[in-house]
Parts: C-alpha cells; sequence; structure tokens
C-alpha cells in the first residue's frame, strides 16, 4: 500500500547503507530490487511505448528477443498525425490495462525527441518537429497509461535526436534553442500528466552526460517544472554512478551486476557523496514501488479482438493522404484492382529496436481490402519486389506489369524495409529502395490510376509522386494497418491525418543537413530554432509536403474567427474561436490548427509558431466553433538573460487553417508586457540603442554636434542619424577631439539611466 514520507522515511531508518544503495539499480533487466525483511517488492519495468514488450525468457534492450503477445498500435509517428488527444488517451488506456494483466509497473514511454532531423532512425518513436504537438501527444498518452494505475517514463531526456554515437556524441545547443524546442516537448508533458518516471538520455547536453547533469535532472525537471517521480538511466547510459546520483537520476538500468552501487556504498563512506542524497533517492524509488503495489489491479482483464479494433481505428486517423489527383480515392468497391508490392502481405508496421512488439493479431492487407471490397470486386495481386533485397527483380517487375495491365487500377504498397530505420543507426538517404522505385516506373507504362500506400516511420523522398494519382502515407500502422488501409480507400471512413513533420522535397532542403550527425563525438545544432516548418517557412523553401498538411474527402470552410479580447497583458489568457463547416458531401474530420506570429520583434523569431488545435468530425452540411486558449507562452520566447520566458509587448497575429502552409483566417491582437526588460546603459552602447527608445530617442540626437557629423549631414537628418546608429557612446571622446571627455560621458550615461528609469 501507499505510504507516507513518514513512513518511507521509517523504513529508509531501518535499512543499511548497502540496502540503500541496492534499491537505486536494477535486480535484473527489468525488475527493481526488492527487500524482503522490510516488505519492499520488486516491481517490473518494460518497453514501450506503443505496445508491451515484456520478455520471459532472454533478456535485450534491442527488441531481439520474443515478447508476450501484446497489441501493436501505430507507432508515435503515426499516433501524432492523428493529433487526437482524447484517442491517443485511448491508447493509452488501453496499454495501461494490458500492463496491468501482466503486472507491469512501467511503460517505458512515450519518447518525445524532436525531429531534428529526418535522418534519425528513431524517428518513427518520435511524435513531431514540433514541441507544442509532441507534447500536448505525449501528456495525453501518459494520462492514459497512468489512468490505469501504471506509471509511464518519458524519454530520451533530453536532446537524444540521432543514434549516431548516442551513447557518447555531445548535442552542443544553445539556451533558447534548447528551452524552445528541445526541453520544451518534455516541460509541457511533465506539467501536464506528471509521468511516474523520467527516462534521462545516453547522449551528452552541452558538454555534460544527460545522466550526470544537476541542471537537466533536478534544477530544471524538478524544480522548475515540478517533477514529482523519479529519474531512470536509459539502458546502459550511467557514465560516473555517484555523479549520476548527485545530479538526480535515481535508478540505474538494468542491473550494474553491483558495480554502481559499491561505487555510491564507498562515496558515503568517503564523505564524498552526502547521506541525505542517498535517502533522498531511496525515498523516490520507494514512493514509486509503494505507489505500483497500491494501483496493482491483479482482477486486470482486457479484450485482445477490442483492442485490435482500436488499433484499427487507431491507424485510420493516422494515415495521411498526401495526394489525390481527380479524386481517384476512394474507390469504387467493383471492378478489378491490382494490388501489387510484398507489404500487402507482409505488411511494415512496427519500427525496429527495443519498441518491438509481438503482436497479437496481424492483418493482411489483401486480405481486409477484399472484405471491406465485398464481392462486386475482384483482386489480382503480385508481388513487385523481394523484401529482403534492394536488387531489381526484372521477373517480379514483367509480373507486377501483367498483373496491373489487366486490372482498372493497381494500388502499390511501398515503403521502408525494417534494416532501413531501426533504433541503433541512423539512415543515410530519404530514397525508398531502388527495386521500389522501378516498380512504379514500371506499372506506370501500363497503368494511369496508381494509388501508393507507404508504409515507413519517417519521410522519404519521392522523386517518382508523379506517377501516382493517390498516395497515402501509412506510416508504420501497427497490427491493424491492413484493415486501417482497407477502409480508408474504400472510403469506410474520410482520411483525417495531418503531417505532424515536415516532408523536404530533397533531404539536403532539412535545416540539419550541414551538421548532422555531427563530427565524431560533436553535434553542433547550428540550425538553433529554426527545425522543421520554422526553417522551410523563413527560408521560403518549398517542401514536399509541408507540417499540419493532409487531405479528405470532403472540405472545410473556415469563418467568423473572433477573440474575446483584442488588448491583454501577458499575464492574461485569451480565447480565440473559429467555426468550422464541412462543405463537402462525406463525413469527416479536420484538424483546426492556429499559429502565432509575433509581428513585430527585437529577437530573432520563427514566422510562425503551433500554439493551438483541435480535431472535430462534422457530418455534410454540420458546422461548429473549435475555442482555443492561448496564454503567455503562446506569446513568449526564452531570454536568455532573464532566464524565463518574455512577451515583448506588441501587436500579435492570430492565423486558424487546416496546414502551416493553408491559413484561411487570420486576426491580430495586442499583447502588453508585464515585465520590464532593464539593460543598463554602458559606455559601449550605442546610440541606434538609444535612438530606438522614445524616453532617450531625445537626448541621442542631441550627440551629433559632438560627432562633428553637423556640418556634414546638418541638412540631412535621416542621413545623419543613420550614420551615428552604430556609434557607441565612447567613441564620442576620440571623434569630440577633446571637447567631450570621460566625465562627460559618465554624466551622461546616469542621465540616460535615469532617463529611461533605470537607476
Ligand atoms: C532504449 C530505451 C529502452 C531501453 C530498454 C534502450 O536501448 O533507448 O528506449 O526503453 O533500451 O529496452
Amino acid at each position: 500500500m501507499a505510504k507516507d514520507v513518514t513512513e518511507l522515511q521509517k523504513l529508509i531508518s531501518q535499512m543499511t547503507l548497502e540496502e540503500k544503495a541496492g534499491l537505486c539499480s536494477g535486480l535484473d533487466f527489468w525488475n527493481t530490487k526488492g527487500i524482503e525483511r522490510l516488505g519492499i517488492p520488486s516491481v517490473m519495468v518494460t518497453d514501450g511505448p506503443h505496445g508491451l514488450r515484456k520478455q520471459q525468457g532472454d533478456a535485450d534492450h534491442l527488441g531481439l528477443n520474443n515478447s508476450v503477445p501484446a497489441t501493436c498500435f501505430p507507432s508515435a509517428a503515426g499516433l501524432a498525425s492523428s493529433w487526437d488527444r482524447d484517442l491517443i488517451f485511448r491508447v493509452g488506456e488501453a496499454l495501461g490495462t494490458e500492463c496491468q494483466v501482466e503486472n507491469v509497473a512501467v511503460l517505458l514511454g512515450p519518447g518525445n525527441n524532436i525531429k531534428r532531423s529526418p535522418l534519425n532512425g528513431r524517428n518513427f518513436e518520435y511524435f513531431s518537429e514540433d514541441p507544442f504537438l509532441a507534447s500536448e501527444m505525449a501528456a495525453n498518452h501518459v494520462k492514459g497509461v497512468q489512468s490505469q494505475g501504471v506509471g509511464t517514463s518519458l524519454k530520451h531526456y533530453a536532446a537524444n535526436n540521432q543514434e549516431h554515437r548516442r551513447m557518447s556524441v555531445d548535442a552542443v545547443i544553445d539556451e533558447r534553442t534548447l528551452r524552445e524546442i528541445y526541453l520544451a516537448s518534455f516541460e509541457g508533458t511533465v506539467k501536464q500528466s506528471q509521468p511516474w518516471s523520467v527516462m534521462c538520455s545516453y547522449n551528452q547536453v552541452n558538454g555534460e552526460y544527460a545522466s550526470e547533469s544537476y541542471e537537466l535532472l533536478t534544477k530544471v525537471l524538478r524544480d522548475e517544472w515540478g517533477f514529482e517521480g523519479f529519474v531512470v538511466s536509459d539502458w546502459g547510459a550511467v557514465n560516473e554512478r555517484v555523479k549520476a546520483l548527485a545530479a538526480g537520476l535515481e535508478l540505474e538500468m538494468p542491473s550494474s551486476a553491483g558495480i554502481g552501487d559499491a561505487k555510491i556504498v564507498a562515496a558515503v563512506k568517503s564523505g564524498e557523496l552526502a547521506m541525505e542524497t542517498l535517502d533522498l533517492a531511496v525515498e523516490r524509488m520507494l514512493a514509486f514501488i509503494f505507489k505500483s503495489v497500491e494501483n496493482r489491479n491483479p482482477h486486470a482483464v482486457f479484450d485482445a479482438d477490442k483492442h485490435h479494433q482500436l488499433a484499427r481505428e487507431v491507424a485510420r486517423e493516422s494515415m495521411v493522404l498526401l495526394k489525390n489527383e481527380g479524386g481517384i480515392l476512394p474507390l469504387v468497391k467493383s471492378g478489378r484492382i491490382a494490388v501489387i508490392g510484398e507489404f500487402a502481405k507482409q505488411p511494415r508496421y512496427q519500427g525496429g529496436g527495443s519498441s518491438h512488439v509481438n503482436p497479437s493479431r496481424m492483418d493482411d492487407a489483401f486480405v481486409e481490402l477484399q472484405a471491406v471490397a465485398g464481392d462486386a470486386a475482384s483482386f489480382l495481386y503480385a508481388q513487385g519486389y523481394e523484401l529482403e533485397s534492394d536488387d531489381i527483380n526484372a521477373d517480379l517487375l514483367r509480373e507486377a506489369c501483367d498483373t496491373a495491365a489487366k486490372a482498372d487500377a493497381a494500388v502499390l504498397f511501398l515503403g521502408l524495409p525494417d534494416r532501413y530505420e531501426s533504433e541503433g543507426y541512423d539512415r543515410s538517404h530519404l530514397l525508398l529502395p531502388a527495386s521500389h522505385k522501378a516498380l512504379i516506373e514500371a506499372v506506370a507504362e501500363v497503368q494511369s490510376e496508381i494509388i501508393v500506400v507507404l508504409s515507413n516511420g519517417a519521410p522519404v523522398e519521392m522523386p517518382w509522386l508523379h506517377r501516382a494519382k493517390a498516395v497515402l502515407e501509412g506510416y508504420l500502422g501497427g497490427q491493424a494497418f491492413g484493415g486501417a488501409v482497407a477502409d480508408l480507400l474504400f472510403g469506410e471512413v474520410s482520411p483525417s491525418g495531418k503531417l505532424a513533420e515536415t516532408f523536404p522535397m530533397k533531404l539536403s532542403d532539412n535545416p540539419s543537413f550541414l551538421n548532422f550527425p555531427g563530427e565524431g563525438d560533436t553535434v553542433e545544432y547550428k540550425e538553433g530554432l529554426f527545425v522543421g516548418y520554422r526553417y522551410y517557412d523563413k527560408k521560403e523553401i518549398e517542401p514536399l509536403f509541408p507540417f499540419g498538411y493532409g487531405l479528405s474527402y470532403t472540405e472545410f470552410e473556415y469563418s467568423r474567427l473572433l477573440l474575446d479580447q483584442t488588448r491583454i497583458q501577458d499575464t492574461d489568457t485569451v480565447q480565440v474561436s473559429v467555426t468550422v463547416k464541412n462543405t463537402g458531401s462525406r463525413a469527416g474530420k479536420e484538424v483546426v490548427q492556429l499559429y502565432v506570429s509575433d509581428v513585430e520583434s527585437h529577437v530573432i523569431r520563427p514566422l510562425q509558431e503551433l500554439k493551438g488545435f483541435g480535431k472535430i468530425e462534422l457530418q455534410p452540411g454540420e458546422e461548429r466553433s473549435v475555442t482555443f486558449t492561448l496564454d503567455k507562452r503562446s506569446f513568449a520566447y526564452y531570454n536568455v538573460q532573464l532566464s524565463d520566458w518574455h512577451v515583448e509587448s506588441g501587436r500579435f497575429k492570430i492565423a486558424v487553417g487546416s496546414s502551416s502552409r493553408d491559413i484561411r483566417l487570420s486576426t491580430e491582437l495586442e499583447v502588453e508586457s508585464t515585465v520590464k526588460l532593464t539593460t543598463r546603459f554602458h559606455r559601449n552602447t550605442t546610440v541606434g540603442d538609444l535612438l530606438a527608445n522614445p524616453l532617450t530617442e531625445e537626448k541621442a540626437k542631441s550627440f551629433s554636434s559632438v560627432f562633428g557629423l553637423e556640418d556634414a549631414l546638418g541638412d540631412n537628418p535621416e542621413m545623419l542619424l543613420a550614420m551615428m546608429k552604430y556609434m557607441p557612446l565612447r567613441a564620442m571622446i576620440g571623434f569630440g577631439q577633446g571637447k567631450y571627455t570621460e566625465a562627460d560621458l559618465e554624466a551622461d550615461l546616469q542621465e540616460l539611466n535615469r532617463l529611461a528609469g533605470q537607476e
């Protein structure tokens, strides 16, 4: 049963130093240690995140050995494309229930690193390139799992944005970028959903292992964000155990075979580590262990068929319709359809590595297509390529073309084979295998009605796009991938997924391209804030498909964008509403997106940033209003001088639309900052900075005589001011030729600071 702090402390007082240290590392690969004599049980943690991977036999952290059958939901890349908070909560609930049935205390997920480069081998496990969308998705995943009395482990904190040298690489990131992009996805999740644990990442951040960073694990995570759970190391992420414990890492996983524990014992004995530090870590571990015992539900059961149905619903919502020329989709349920590509029968439905699930059921897309279409349609199949090889097989191509030629339309299942994307390594290009490209090119010679269904965990380049009339991005759709594809292709439901990441035309367009994966053990995030659409927008680069994009079988019209106030202070909130109507002839869902832009700013800012979204279902002709609440964070940037979020007073644009590049309506709002930035003027303050401040402008203009610029430029005041703009104040001493002294400068600085209220 859960115990209060006094009870926990009493228990700790009965523990030996060795027992305390022992509690801070695993018993084995998946279990914490118990202490029988004190009634402390051992509990189990397992992977995660989109299905349970509970191993009973040989254990590993790379998904190599088998686990108990469990429902395999779409992985995070797909889940995020649903932009549906409630749906993700329901996935979490289902996962939590399956954990209860298997007596698992913590599901190791969700992963919430930002997609910096599409090459990251683990992008399929992460939600988005945008921290706001990512944290909304992850928070609902966490809430869903934890609603069942099972903990989560939000991972991999922080800046684990590549697999290349993941256990040693140092991610060098400026503070503002770290806060606004890479920490923000974790911050939102922690604050909203209080995960039972956070898993620290393998890599270093700005010269320090994440596992040893007091700044990340204690100051930011606990003191600022209010995290109350325990921190667990990624499997093998501990470098120096004592340093890690002092930084705030409670649990080392997997077991360090007693080595880490012995180091802790020695450090306490030598006085290097305070007993209070160890006691606090033990208290947090005990709080977790007893909480999980209290929440244990020995009667839990789950209906595998129902969870499979949920997986199908989720997969439908996760897929993104990228192209639909001439309305070729939905397909009519008659005629002859050629289904081509081995993925139709051997789907790629999940990614490789520790998230690898042993699925409880497995859809076969070919069978599902037949089932949904019914008897009026007939189906042909051709393998098209060999899954295990990239080589073009001429016989298979010929057979595919013969099959396609006999049909009214061809559905091609293409994508990335398992070996292309996995935990542990990154991709080196964004191309499909040559055999897949050759297939579409060959089939296009004999069949014009081509529909491509893609299975991949992250963006691919599509030099073949013009050959297809329709493209459905299926992502890694989980065990019900096949059924969901059938439902969407035949219009049982309208597609409603939207991209949670930008698809670039080509890899070299990606903002991290010049600095990924870095040199040796250093990767510098030189693109700074400009990750994903923040970069493509500012650079005016046309992506292949933009962030937030996705087609539907129906159409939506936006009207009445309203604010409840047009002037607020940064401590207030503002309500924004917009009306959306289904003007097409089919039921459908729309993801309404809200972007905020700072109209005029003194700091470098993205053109627009996602600050709200909502998904609604509308019948034909139906309209509804969607409401968003914006607060300080919706307008703020991270100010490194203040070490805080700051809003610059002024106008902000509120834009609402169907994708980041399909803005339908916009309006403006005035926000007034309640925080005054004070920077004292000094001898190297420029005249331009004084001119920009209405309080010091007049005084600054008077300096033109000191600079001796009046004779030459007196009749051209604009040019005069422009020439003075970048002069530091101390330059008046030199240019003044003795007329202006250090004492004058001292006096002027005092006056200027007084005028600006900065005394
Ligand atoms: C992965 C984690 C995973 C852990 C346990 C590590 O290699 O990075 O995501 O939870 O192994 O399998």
